[in-house]
């Protein structure tokens, strides 16, 4: 079995409607696909339709945005009840501080001679949620910098010109969401906060004291390294190992949907946890 618990359509900073998204997973040869948007679980229907059509399996999953002592982590929740009252307050409130972010983000760069960028921003988000992605593909088209990869250097990250210090939520809230829908919640690319492994393990004891239950082990482009360390994290705190490629965009030539490195063999697969039963299925 082929599974890929992790990608993003345009319903966030994906450039694939969902169904088109589903039709690559197939093609790829995916047989388990999560749609994991960012703060979103609005593509999940349309995901569904076209997973039925295809004959893969869909799970319905988001990407939660968290600040953990000033940090930002990304919270996966798979096989949600997407329209559980608890999620979906939790999800109004990440876009109501998404929306107040993209405001602070738009002045802020208008102070460096970009008017305009809100608009430019949504000219790129075709359903709602405004990410820095959308920043970043306006500020190509303007030609402030030649690839996303620069413009995030130049204007979007910690520190420059277009980044607004921004409180998501709580850690313990979002995993207390993803749960009360019936999820699993899974830390995402646990190797990409630049945290010292002392940190890292400092949020994976957090985590699974307020009810985590996963780590992505393997993500897309995931080297050796990053693989066996993951894995070491996930067997020291009992996680289950999670695996997927953060699928964003076709353009990105390095990542594709289900091209991924084995989960190593002395870890236990996130598939086990009792959600992933047919019966426990959204
Ligand atoms: P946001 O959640 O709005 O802060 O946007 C974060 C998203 O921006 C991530 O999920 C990535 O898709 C994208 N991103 C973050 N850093 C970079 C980068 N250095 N280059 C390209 N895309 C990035
Ligand atoms: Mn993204
Ligand atoms: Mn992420
Ligand atoms: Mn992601």
């Amino acid at each position: 079995m082929r599974y890929d618990l992790h990608a993003h359509s345009n319903f966030s900073d994906g450039a694939l409607p969902p169904a088109e998204l589903v039709a690559r997973a197939k093609a790829c040869e995916v047989d388990v696909l999560a749609l994991t948007d960012h703060d979103s679980v609005d593509g999940i229907d349309a995901a569904r339709v076209a997973a039925r059509e295809h004959g893969l399996r869909l799970i319905a999953g988001t990407e939660l945005s968290v600040t953990w002592n000033k940090r930002l982590l990304h919270i996966l929740g798979l096989n949600i009840d997407c329209s559980n009252p608890q999620l979906q307050a939790g999800l109004a409130q990440l876009r109501a501080i998404r929306t107040d972010r993209a405001e602070r983000m738009a002045k802020s760069l208008e102070k460096h001679g970009i008017p305009n960028a809100l608009d430019g921003a949504r000219k790129y988000a075709h359903n709602g949620i405004v990410t820095r992605r959308h920043f970043a593909l306006y500020l190509v088209e303007l030609g402030r910098a030649p690839t996303e990869a620069t413009v995030f250097e130049k204007y979007l990250r910690e520190g420059k010109p277009g980044y607004a210090t921004t409180q998501w939520v709580a850690l313990a809230d979002a995993v207390s969401w993803i749960r009360a829908a019936g999820g699993v919640a899974v830390i995402a690319h646990p190797q990409r906060y630049k945290m010292t492994a002392t940190t890292l393990r400092r949020v994976a004891k957090e985590f699974v004291d307020c009810g985590g239950a996963g780590v992505e082990v393997v993500c897309g482009g995931s080297g050796r390294d990053i693989i066996d360390s993951s894995a070491a994290l996930a067997r020291r705190f009992d996680l289950l190992a999670s695996i997927g490629s953060d699928f964003h965009d076709p353009a990105y030539k390095w990542v594709e949907l289900g091209r991924l490195e084995p989960l190593p063999a002395n870890v236990t697969p996130i598939w086990a946890h009792p959600s992933f039963s047919a019966e426990g299925m959204q």
